[in-house]
């Protein structure tokens, strides 16, 4: 298998990457990942474990980076949190695991009995062990989680460097706007790269197709997350997730002139004693590259190089935009096959739409014809290849295993990985 791996590796040396503004040449070595969760949550604020705890885990479990985003907080400042509370969402001996594994001169308390409290530890104080060896890294992250005409609008802001409070608006829309400005303005005051992307759309239906569209800052959305209560696959009233992000492709790219989203998965963990339904290593990122630097790594994930996974590793994956071929090459484990579907939209689509109304009349989304995100082409093997045909708005993969996921949250779901669309440009369709 290895060499085999390092033959096509090798020939599909000197082609593009994925990247689609900025492409450069892969080499003829097996190219670096990064595996990283960016959407986790802790005692900081509704999680049900210690940061650092959490962060031992995903680090033994092999991730090479984590962004802890808790609810419109980061893990700085004092927090000091009632025995009571932490035994009643971690279990009764909470405090005996967390004293196991970091001892008493670790373990900051005051009071006793039932008035016991334990500080939080700040993540510049537990960042410090896990990152010594240089092989984990901690980045900063929050989730800020907004409102909006009665629905959540939560947006993950990975390498934030100072807290930005929801802003709100009166609309979804105006809502995502805002915190995007604000998200953009610490990063022009910090000189720090900022990812800011749209959490679980389908999370009480809050945010529509239409909407993320129309909000074109927005570069990125969760097309999977690990939590079971966001609705992934949608219902008969809405759009899954991964219909939604081909909707807004479409719109943007036809209609909008505007770039297209970004497929991030995530794991959105709140639970972490082998109990409760929203469990850490369900979905992750993979960003190309081995330089373990929050800057860097947002800076690729804000370029688009990067996939997602819940268990299918890629070796790599090329968009060649001269020979206009997008090539996958998985990498193969023993027993499991993979299918790969090449999924986009194409110029001659029916973009046309019906308004769909809930059974009290509401309006809840837009129906569109199956032109939208078809299935160009499925190729069955661990080497697919999808070979442009021109009139192509943008393709992107979905490689589906037969391997059972390791912690479902979907009917039958068996492991799958998503990389990005390709093939798009923004300025050639817009001087047609
Ligand atoms: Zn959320
Ligand atoms: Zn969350």
């Amino acid at each position: 298998m290895r060499a085999f791996s390092l033959l096509v590796t090798m020939l599909v040396a000197g082609l593009l990457n994925a990247g689609e503004s900025t492409p450069t040449k892969i080499g003829a070595e097996r190219p670096s990942w990064l595996k990283g969760n960016i959407h986790t949550h802790s005692f900081w604020s509704d999680g049900n474990q210690f940061p650092e705890m959490i962060a031992s885990w995903y680090k033994q479990q092999g991730y090479d980076f984590l962004a802890l985003s808790d609810h419109n907080i980061l893990s700085k400042g004092e927090k000091w949190m009632p025995i009571s509370t932490l035994k009643s969402r971690g279990g009764n001996d909470i405090l005996d695991k967390y004293l196991d594994a970091y001892g008493k001169d670790w373990v900051l308390t005051r009071g006793e009995g039932d008035k016991l409290e334990v500080r939080l530890r700040t993540l510049e104080e537990f960042r410090v062990g896990l990152e010594k060896d240089g092989d984990f890294l901690m980045v900063q992250s929050e989730e800020i989680s907004d409102r909006s005409q009665g629905v959540p609008v939560h947006m993950n802001a990975t390498n934030i460097q100072e807290l930005i409070a929801p802003v709100g608006g009166p609309t979804v829309r105006e809502a995502m706007a805002n915190n995007l400005r604000a998200v953009a303005e610490q990063a022009r005051k910090t000189g720090k790269p900022i990812v800011l992307h749209l959490n679980h759309p389908n999370f009480g239906y809050a945010v529509t197709a239409e909407d993320l569209a129309a909000v074109v800052q927005e570069r990125f959305v969760e097309i999977y997350n690990g939590h079971p209560g966001v609705n992934v696959l949608g219902d008969d009233e809405h759009a899954s997730v991964e219909k939604i992000w081909d909707i807004v492709n479409t719109i943007r790219l036809a209609q909008l002139f505007a770039p297209p989203l970004f497929g991030v998965g995530t794991d959105d963990s709140h639970h972490y004693h082998g109990r409760g339904t929203s469990r850490p290593g369900r979905s992750w990122i993979m960003v190309r590259g081995d330089e373990l630097d929050a800057d860097v790594i947002t800076e690729k994930i804000t370029r688009g190089d990067f996939y997602s996974s819940s268990g299918v590793k890629l070796i790599d994956v090329v968009y060649n935009s001269k020979k206009q071929k997008l090539e996958l090459l998985i990498d193969e484990q023993v027993g499991v096959t993979y299918t790969t579907k090449f999924i986009g939209t194409t110029t001659s689509a029916d973009l046309s739409s019906k308004e769909k109304k809930t059974a009290n009349g509401k309006t809840v989304t837009r129906i569109y014809s199956e032109d939208v995100g078809a299935v160009l082409a499925t190729v069955p093997g661990i080497q697919p290849t999808y070979q442009f045909k021109g009139d192509e708005l943008y393709v992107r993969a979905v490689v589906t295993s037969t391997k059972p996921h390791v912690d479902p949250t979907l009917p039958k779901q068996t492991e799958q990985a998503w990389t990005q669309p390709v093939g798009w440009s923004v300025s050639q369709r817009r001087s047609r």
